[in-house]
């Protein structure tokens, strides 16, 4: 798959007007995948606030992953009340642990599942990186590559509900390109030192100005960029799906 020189140079506007509008974000992954692995299933459905307090309360309550593994289901559920949807959550982050622990010791690896999967993330290619992760029970596209962006500083795009609404906007993808499929695309297509950029000030842009329901396309700093806004021609902009 590739890019057309006219979907990129697109691409490039589109990303020079963001930093023009709302700056250029420091790009400071903590090198700690799954403490964000957790953290990104705890986000599910909730806001950051409450997502970010219920892990502190998990990370309060148990000292080590493995103990979050090795724990009844019911006191990991009761940790992280306070993020929502606690019963199907709680599950869902022992499962992904224990798939893990069945990968290290597959390897004969010893050492803490922190250190392991900092490794293995680290010596893989990045599309292999993110179809590993996305063979833990609980982890899909986007919340892989949310732990390879921000965690590992590794440049993949995730593509929540903000960057999907807007892509298809800006005509930047195709009007039948899922979320999932977009990840591949913007892998392909997207120089890697945008990546972290792009998908930040995207997020912000969705939050701020281009809501799904009315957008306020009259002060939008991308309008001569958008497809929707009539202001370019979709066909001559969209990135190839295929
Ligand atoms: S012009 Fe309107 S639809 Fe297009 S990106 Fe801006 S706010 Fe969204």
């Amino acid at each position: 798959m590739g890019i057309t020189p006219g979907a990129l140079e697109h691409l490039e506007r589109v990303y020079d007007l963001l930093i023009g509008y709302y700056g250029e974000p420091a790009w400071e992954p903590d090198h700690d995948p799954l403490g964000g692995l957790v953290g990104t299933i705890l986000s599910q459905h909730t806001s950051d606030i409450n997502s970010g307090r219920a892990y502190h309360q998990l990370i309060e309550r148990f000292s080590t992953w493995e103990e979050v593994r090795d724990a009844p289901t019911h006191e990991v559920a009761e940790a992280i009340k306070s993020g929502g949807l606690a019963n199907v959550k709680a599950p869902r982050i022992q499962s992904a642990l224990h798939t893990l622990s069945e990968w290290q010791r597959a390897k004969g690896d010893t050492r803490s599942l922190s250190a392991f999967l900092q490794d293995e993330l680290k010596g893989q290619p990045l599309e292999e990186a993110w179809r590993y992760l996305q063979q833990m029970p609980g982890v899909g596209p986007k919340t892989a590559a949310c732990v390879l962006l921000f965690n590992m500083g590794r440049p993949l795009m995730p593509i929540d509900t903000h960057l999907h609404r807007l892509t298809h906007r800006l005509g930047l993808i195709g009007p039948k390109v899922s979320a999932d499929q977009a990840h591949t695309i913007f892998l392909k297509a997207l120089p890697p030192e945008w990546a972290y950029t792009l998908h930040v000030n995207l997020i912000r842009h969705g939050r701020t100005i281009c809501h799904a329901q009315r957008p306020k396309c009259p002060q939008c700093p991308l309008l001569s960029e958008c497809a929707y806004a009539g202001s370019v021609n979709p066909q001559e902009t969209m990135l190839p799906t295929k």
